[in-house]
């Protein structure tokens, strides 16, 4: 895979990009921050992909607060939007840009809730299982924050983590209806923005004795 595979943009999706992704009733996002505390760490890359494939990769500026383009695409209802552990992008995404991200899927909720024969639910034990892929997560924790100098070996790695959840979401569907585990993971999605909320107001787990 090269380069050409994917396309940059700077602080926005540009209209056009805008108007492709918005035909989608389905596309992946996934982010990379600084670190794991929305309000200590900076929003450096908001990454995007749709069922055919075409992957975005949006730098996101220091001090940045908005994104016209890209909220549209979150927040537009007949989209839904793919995340593995939407907790985080949710509360990145609405601290940073003020998107609510609006309907979405969890991979990894959707993975907890079908795959309880086993104990691994990161991205690349998903993909593994289901994609027969193996991910290379060596940039994972690397600087964001250099986002107009970011090296190929990191721009790879964060059009890869977007890459495969439009099948994954498809093949998690399929594995909770057969369990008739899919109405509890719509209701796992619909609590999700509350519990968001409650981390953005750095409440301890309140549900915990
Ligand atoms: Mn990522």
């Amino acid at each position: 895979m090269s380069l050409t595979d994917f396309q940059v943009f700077d602080t926005d999706l540009s209209t056009e990009a805008l108007e492709q992704y918005l035909k989608s009733d389905a596309i992946a996002v996934d982010t990379e921050t600084m670190g794991l505390l929305p309000q200590r760490d900076r929003l450096c890359l908001v990454q995007l992909c749709n069922a055919e494939g075409q992957v975005s990769v949006l730098r996101i500026l220091r001090g940045q607060t908005a994104a016209p383009n890209l909220k549209q695409l979150l927040e537009q209802t007949s989209t839904v939007k793919i995340f593995h552990f939407a907790r985080f992008d949710l509360a990145t995404l609405r601290y940073h840009l003020d998107i609510q991200v609006n309907p979405f899927f969890c991979t990894k909720i959707a993975s907890k809730l079908a795959r309880t024969y086993s104990p691994k639910h990161g991205l690349k034990d998903v993909v593994l299982e289901l994609e027969q892929v193996e991910l290379d997560k060596s940039a994972q924790s690397s600087d964001w924050g250099n986002a107009a100098n970011l090296s190929e070996q990191q721009l790879r790695y964060a059009a890869n983590d977007v890459r495969y959840l439009p099948s994954l979401r498809l093949k998690l569907i399929e594995m909770l209806k057969r369990e008739e585990r899919w109405e509890l993971a719509q209701s796992c999605f619909q609590c999700l923005p509350t519990i968001v909320q409650l981390d953005l107001l750095q409440y301890p787990n309140i549900f915990e004795h």
